[in-house]
């Protein structure tokens, strides 16, 4: 009998298992020993899918044909509709792609193409473990806290100066998974001009768009049109991240990419699920219902993340106030020395004694590509019943902000978790 193997892929082999999962296995431990614990290391949206898609997805339930590779026509439609509409930017249905998420989009974006991957950092998880499964070199760019961990122009241009002629794909993220920050519109133009300077491609992944607390969100397409792949789809904005439905917008130069990734697509998952994608359909298409669910997810998120970011700021710790998505991006260097004196050097051990201390769960910077002792965090200020929160914002009048009161009624979780991390804060002060 011959024995089986273990004949792994060098690239799998190298590559560390997801640290949100890990985080999830820790808090879980610790509840099932009856401890308190505070999840904010998900990065998922608490509210619910609204009614009409819900709706949609029950009257297709019997919709059982394979539907075309790149996504069925009307939902491509709708979608390219969508950017349009809310973004001022050209959109053409051909050149639109759907798939079972923008994560595996993504993935099949890095598996077509043979180029240097250059990432700002802090930037969202996947990005980097999904270029070296494709077998791609990956760029660090790291950015600051003092430029509200923005990617300058000047970094940009240094990075890719000097370059050899391979093709390059840049990799924003606004705003952004892990900081809840994004670019100005001014931002976005000085970062188009570099890029079409040294003819980058970029993929902008603007997943968190119609999460902008303000509903001001500017597409880099805008800037970088001829350049610029938009990544989104309906797992943030519309609370259906295991609905599993992403969306590509490619400019008509990049038309050799989305073919070639419909290839891929052809030959691995071939489509995304025909309900689900006539129920996105609706939730692409113009609404009242909509546009009222928005307002409300963006009246909840702007207050709350800057009563978080006050309250972390006022404790000591470095932190922006967001603009956007629900994340908050802490920076505990204020803290180093303290906590050097307690053998903690780096952001894995930080997070590591935050929680067993206050039984916080947040995400260390390490996840988002930072460097080990940079003593940042990701911070995911969502862990209510969003359904209830979401309601409950509909019963006090629009003119009426929502504010503390409101909050500690609502989500006392939340508070209780981010004063717990402010404490824990003086302490080791
Ligand atoms: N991009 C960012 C920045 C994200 O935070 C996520 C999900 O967490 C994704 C992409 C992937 O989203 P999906 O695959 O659900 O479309």
């Amino acid at each position: 009998m011959t024995a089986i193997p273990e004949s792994l892929s060098p690239s799998i082999q190298s590559l560390g298992s997801s640290p949100t999962l890990q985080i999830n296995e820790l808090t879980a431990q610790m509840e099932r020993e009856g401890r308190r614990v505070f999840r904010f290391g998900l990065g998922e949206s608490p509210f619910p899918v609204p009614a009409a898609a819900v709706k949609s997805l029950e009257k297709h339930a019997s919709a059982n044909a394979y539907l075309p590779v790149a996504g069925e026509a009307t939902l491509r439609k709708a979608v390219a509709d969508f950017h349009i509409r809310r973004y001022n930017i050209e959109a053409d249905p051909d050149l639109v792609m759907i798939g079972p998420g923008s994560k595996q989009l993504m993935f099949l974006l890095q598996l077509c193409l043979e180029c240097e991957v250059i990432l700002p950092t802090p930037c969202w998880v996947s990005y980097a473990p999904q270029a070296t499964i494709a077998g791609l070199n990956t760029t660090l760019i790291h950015t600051a806290y003092e430029e509200k961990w923005r990617l300058t122009p000047e970094k940009l241009d240094e990075q890719l100066s000097g370059k050899n002629p391979q093709a390059q794909l840049l990799i924003l993220n606004f705003p952004g998974n892990p900081d809840g920050l994004t670019y100005s519109s001014d931002e976005l133009k000085a970062l188009a001009e570099v890029c079409r300077r040294h003819g980058v491609i970029v993929l902008s992944d603007e997943i968190y768009a119609e999460l902008h607390h303000a509903g001001e969100h500017v597409s880099m397409a805008r800037h970088y049109p001829e350049g610029t792949i938009i990544a989104s789809g309906l797992s943030k904005w519309c609370g259906a991240g295991g609905w599993r439905l992403g969306t590509f917008i490619f400019p008509p130069v990049l038309k050799w990419l989305l073919k070639a990734m419909c290839k891929v697509a052809s030959q691995s998952h071939s489509t995304v699920a025909a309900p689900i994608q006539f129920a996105a359909a609706e939730a692409y298409s113009a609404s009242d219902e909509i546009e009222d669910y928005l307002l409300h997810c963006r009246r909840i998120l702007k207050p709350l993340g800057n009563w978080c970011a006050e309250t972390l700021s006022a404790a000591g710790v470095s932190v922006h106030k967001p603009t956007g998505a629900f994340y908050l991006y802490p920076d505990f260097s204020p803290f180093r020395e303290v906590l050097k004196a307690r053998g903690v050097t780096t952001s894995k051990q930080m997070c590591e004694l935050l929680l067993e201390e206050t039984g916080v769960a947040i995400l260390a910077g390490e996840a988002f590509c930072r460097p080990e002792d940079d003593l940042t965090a990701r911070l995911t200020y969502v862990n209510f019943d969003g359904t209830a929160v979401l309601q409950a914002s509909r019963e006090v009048p629009l003119e009426q902000e929502l504010d503390e009161r409101f909050f500690r009624q609502q989500m006392p979780n939340t508070l209780a978790g981010v004063e717990a991390i402010a404490e824990w804060c003086q302490d080791l002060a």
